[in-house]
């Protein structure tokens, strides 16, 4: 089982979130209500940021999986192990959120298979419920538990299309590229850079975000910014930074590759 599990009590201090629009109303509305939320949106675009600072303003724990493809429902649940010569059960990620009301944040839900999301339909709905076969029981959620999916509607193929009977019992949140003065807010916060810096990387990533090219497989995210931002902040030129961090991972294709590093020359070469 290869699947990254990452379990946090919430932080004293609060994560740095910057909120875009009104989702945090939105999320903190569907938790207290006990509905489930998908968060659609590209990669880097701060998803799991704001579910760290809503499980700090909730005060609930956060568990977060992030899935991929060979995951199973044992992986989510739990399963039998041998231990010391004897079977013990071992709740997975999702059982340990039920049990303990944490919000449980499935990370690109779709990679999943499909038989596992069918686990998350009564937990999804009004029963809160989560059948464990192999233990012939049921649990409850307990009060706080908060089921959390997310996914990258330009990753999807129609196999790996959510059911609609799994979206339809969720509330919905877009996520998009923050206003470009927020982002550059986040930007130079994030990398340690100075403002003008970092509206100069977004003003580079918005310019790539309005190419259209079959040869990118995502545009410029804010986490790409940052990471160019830090290696600024290391010493490194503008451009020098661009190029290693946005341009070089965004595409192998060396057309598409020369195309992007002239964008960098053209909005952060020397004296631009
Ligand atoms: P996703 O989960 O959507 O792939 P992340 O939450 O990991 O993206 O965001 C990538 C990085 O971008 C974060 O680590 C954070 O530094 C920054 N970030 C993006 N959006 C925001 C935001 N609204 N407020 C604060 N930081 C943000």
């Amino acid at each position: 089982m290869d699947m990254t599990i990452k379990h946090s009590m919430p932080a004293s201090d609060r994560p740095y979130y910057v909120a875009v629009s009104n989702e945090e109303q939105v999320f903190k509305a569907a938790c207290r209500q006990g509905l489930s939320v998908l968060l659609k949106g590209p990669t880097g675009c701060g998803k799991t940021r704001f579910v760290e600072a809503m499980a700090h303003d909730l005060g609930r724990p956060l568990i977060t999986v992030s899935c991929h493809d060979d995951l199973t429902t044992a992986d989510l649940v739990g399963r039998y192990l041998l231990h010391g010569g004897e079977t013990q059960w071992v709740d997975g990620p999702l059982t340990r959120a039920v049990r303990e009301g944490a919000i449980c944040y499935l990370d690109e839900v779709v990679e999943a298979r499909q038989d596992t999301t069918v686990v998350l339909h009564p937990l999804a709905d009004h029963r809160r419920q989560l059948p464990l076969e192999r233990l012939g029981v049921t649990l409850t959620a307990a009060p706080g538990f908060c089921l959390v999916v997310s996914y990258n509607p330009g990753y999807q193929s129609v196999l790996k299309d959510l059911k609609d009977s799994t979206r339809q019992r969720m509330v919905a949140i877009e996520f998009g590229f923050p206003a470009p003065e927020v982002e550059e807010k986040i930007v130079a916060q994030e990398a340690g850079i100075d403002p003008k810096q970092a509206a100069s990387l977004v003003r580079l990533a918005q310019a790539i975000r309005r190419l259209e090219t079959g040869g990118l497989r995502e545009v410029a995210s804010t986490r790409v910014l940052i990471t160019a931002g830090r290696l600024v902040a290391e010493g490194l030129t503008m451009s020098a930074a661009a190029k290693a961090a946005i341009a070089g991972p965004l595409t192998d294709d060396a057309k598409v590759s020369s195309g992007l590093a002239k964008m960098v020359d053209v909005y952060l070469g020397d004296g631009a």
